[in-house]
């Protein structure tokens, strides 16, 4: 979509005006490349129309570089056409979350299952369940349960001899008796769309009464797309998209399309074939991505994330050889405030389950901002060497860090606990968690 954009707005700019002749210009270029981008021609009608408006409205059209104001006027309407907001999964403020996926065969609905059962549990610490609904494609039970594996996520079966339904009313009392947060009901796609899909999906949708019902749309389809958006969102009335595979060539006109036609917003968007290649859907970003300026944002935040996976690393390895410094502590605490709290942070830990109602998420917080205070007030030297605090340096550091002798010490003896934890772990044992939960 970009290259011939770009053209014409490097021709539009040239001109230092705009009048309605290089508008038009301008725009027979945007409807044309968003034709070729395999946007519907009745939303690409509707889309240029409303830009030609916007932009013969504006006051400031001599001021402004015209071919700037173009694009910006482009550019928003693509947003206002994916949805102002970010959208979000509709959770249950109590109670078991539902998530139905459906989708035509091949579109990724089961891959898409496991991306966003781990985004989840990683994100947002919840306590997934995902149900193998799919009964009809050969090993799609072994598909779902391969990915369940790989990302430490149940998967509930009942074998491909039992009606799916079946299944979903037999996964609903399992999740309610372990007490998830979040079902993930990945379902049988056809190649087609037909009668008895509909059927099954509209069965299994009254009785699981899913909180969401989410779309996966291939972006590689074109045009396609719409019918079946359009159709399933008649027989469903789905409340969100997921479109995958766009890693592939697709530019997003696919994806605006059927945003246009279901009213419904995106919440994700795959684009690999790996467990983690899944990005909250942003629509201003992906307004610029569709008008090439690249989606700076998304890779800042990809790199933060890996960034984050290496912190952890080096701290588990400094842990088994037996090193837990000051540093490692503030690390720690730079994670723990990331998680949003210690609560979710022990949720993802296995096994940490039944802590996380004993923590005060307050008291943790306040007892962490003044811990963190503590260790800033130390000298390098000190953070990494913790046994040359003596009480001079200890006058100081309380002094620097705003609190009382009292408080270093009570830091310095949990640090001195977690370096016989990291000994303990070493050795095999479990550790005594109550360490953790002072801090
Ligand atoms: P389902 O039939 O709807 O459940 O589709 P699957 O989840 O089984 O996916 C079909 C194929 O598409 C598999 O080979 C997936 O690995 C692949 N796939 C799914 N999502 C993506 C994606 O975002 N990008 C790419 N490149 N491949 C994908
Ligand atoms: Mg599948």
């Amino acid at each position: 979509l970009s290259e011939r954009l770009n053209k014409a707005i490097k021709n539009i700019s040239g001109q230092g005006k705009l009048t309605e002749k290089n508008m038009n210009e301008m725009l027979k270029e945007v409807r044309l490349s968003l034709l070729e981008a395999d946007v519907n021609y009745n939303v690409v009608k509707e889309f240029v129309e409303n830009v030609k408006e916007k932009a013969l409205g504006q006051e400031v059209m001599d001021s402004l570089n015209p071919g700037q104001m173009v694009v910006k006027i482009v550019r928003d309407e693509i947003q206002t056409l994916l949805g102002e907001e970010d959208a979000k999964i509709n959770f249950k403020k109590q109670g078991i979350t539902t998530l139905m996926m459906v989708g035509l065969q091949g579109t990724g609905k089961t891959t898409a299952s496991a991306k966003i059962a781990r985004y989840c549990k990683q994100k947002l610490a919840k306590r997934v369940l995902l149900v193998a609904c799919d009964v009809v494609r050969p090993a799609a039970i072994e598909q779902l349960q391969t990915l369940g594996k790989s990302i430490d996520i149940e998967v509930f079966t009942l074998g491909a001899q039992t009606p799916a339904v079946e299944t979903a009313r037999q996964a609903m009392r399992y999740a309610a008796d372990r007490q998830k947060d979040l079902v993930i009901f990945d379902t049988a796609g056809r190649l087609h769309i037909d009668d008895e899909l509909m059927n099954e999906l509209s069965e299994m949708k009254e009785l699981v009464k899913p909180d969401d019902i989410l779309l996966t749309v291939d972006a590689m389809t074109g045009q396609d797309i719409v019918t079946v958006a359009k159709e399933f969102n008649e027989r469903l009335s789905i409340t969100g998209l997921v479109v995958t595979k766009m890693d592939g060539d697709a530019r997003g006109g696919g994806l605006l399309s059927v945003r246009s036609i279901t009213n419904v917003p995106v919440l994700f968007v795959s684009s690999g074939e790996k467990v983690e290649d899944l990005e909250e859907f942003h629509p201003d970003r992906m307004a610029d991505r569709i008008l090439g300026m690249g989606d700076i944002v998304t890779l800042v935040e990809q790199a933060q994330e890996k960034l984050d996976m290496e912190v952890q690393q080096k701290t588990a390895k400094r842990m088994q050889q037996g090193v837990f410094t000051f540093n490692d502590l503030l690390d720690q605490f730079g994670q723990i405030q990331k998680m949003g709290s210690m609560q979710n942070m022990l949720k993802m830990i296995p096994g940490m389950g039944k802590m996380v109602n004993k923590i005060d998420d307050d008291q943790v917080n306040d007892s962490m901002k003044k811990n963190k205070a503590i260790i800033l007030s130390m000298t390098p030297f000190e953070r990494e060497n913790p046994s040359c605090l003596k009480a001079s340096r200890k006058n100081r550091i309380a002094k620097g860090a705003g609190v009382k002798v009292m408080d270093v010490n009570k830091l310095i003896n949990q640090l001195e606990q977690m370096q016989m934890l990291t000994k303990v772990m070493n050795g095999g044992k479990m550790p005594n968690m109550n360490a953790l939960s002072n801090m």
